[in-house]
């Protein structure tokens, strides 16, 4: 059996004050488990702080993105090896937020997600349709197009490092969360999808969190479907009863 994966975005919110809280209230109210992992990804700025606040916790620890170079001359960017520096096993990339907003492409995504697992992170990666291209019938389509884009040239024994999150953009931060008919069939899409690219052992152990607008009230039945391994959490990952609640249910 998967283990269950839930994981909170803090997205750019919290203050070094309120990140250290919400962190050690989560830690405070995990207790370690062979049924769920959970993670908590801060703002670059609180890392550090709340390295310090999971450590010797089971919460674990990861960056909302890095960069594709070891280092050098790319000013306002964060290289992998500087995140497992401060304390991280994480990081999160190809967020919609950052393919839509700040127009990341899949051949850049596929060049950090090959740059943190060689540094040695574990990667959460994003996919997930827009509304437009689920109303034109696309979603396998751009499934297709992301997961061979982003996870080009990754070996099936790299696969065991990497985590897909579904995340539909159009539930992302709007309160619709998809129904768990949607939210099955896009996972088992993509898992029979993995199957083919990577073999059927690498399809089967692969966690596939559901995200977008998961909330305690709403995400149970999300969450009991056969292919949905847990949840990439945003904003209720901000407030600690929520975040404990969701990985209760978990
Ligand atoms: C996210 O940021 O990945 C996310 C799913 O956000 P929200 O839960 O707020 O929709």
């Amino acid at each position: 059996m998967r283990t269950k994966f839930i994981a909170g975005n803090w997205k750019m919110y919290t203050s070094g004050a309120t990140a250290r809280q919400l962190a050690a209230a989560i830690v405070a109210g995990v207790a370690p488990s062979p049924r769920v992992r959970v993670g908590v990804f801060p703002p670059f700025s609180y890392l550090q702080a709340v390295a310090e606040v999971v450590r010797g916790s089971p919460v674990q620890l990861g960056g909302q993105n890095c960069y594709c170079e070891v280092e050098g001359a790319f000013t306002g960017e964060v290289s992998p090896a500087m995140l497992l520096d401060v304390g991280c096993q994480w990081v999160i990339l190809g967020h919609s937020e950052r393919r839509h907003k700040l127009g990341e492409t899949d051949e850049f995504i596929n060049r950090k997600v090959k740059a943190a697992l060689q540094a040695g992170l574990q990667v959460i990666v994003c996919i997930g349709e827009t509304l437009e291209e689920r109303q034109a019938g696309q979603v396998e389509a751009v499934f297709t197009r992301q997961i061979g884009g982003s996870l080009a040239g990754i070996t099936a024994e790299q696969m065991g490092r990497v985590v897909l999150a579904y995340e539909p953009v159009w539930a992302i931060g709007t309160g619709h969360i998809a129904t768990p008919e949607q939210a099955q069939t896009a996972h088992r899409w993509i898992r029979e999808h993995v199957a083919k690219l990577w073999g059927r052992k690498t399809a089967d152990a692969l966690t596939i969190q559901y995200g977008g607008s998961a909330k305690p009230e709403n995400v149970k039945t999300l969450l009991v479907q056969p292919d949905v391994d847990g949840a990439l959490v945003g904003g209720a990952s901000l407030k600690a009863d929520q975040f404990l609640a969701i990985i209760g249910l978990a």
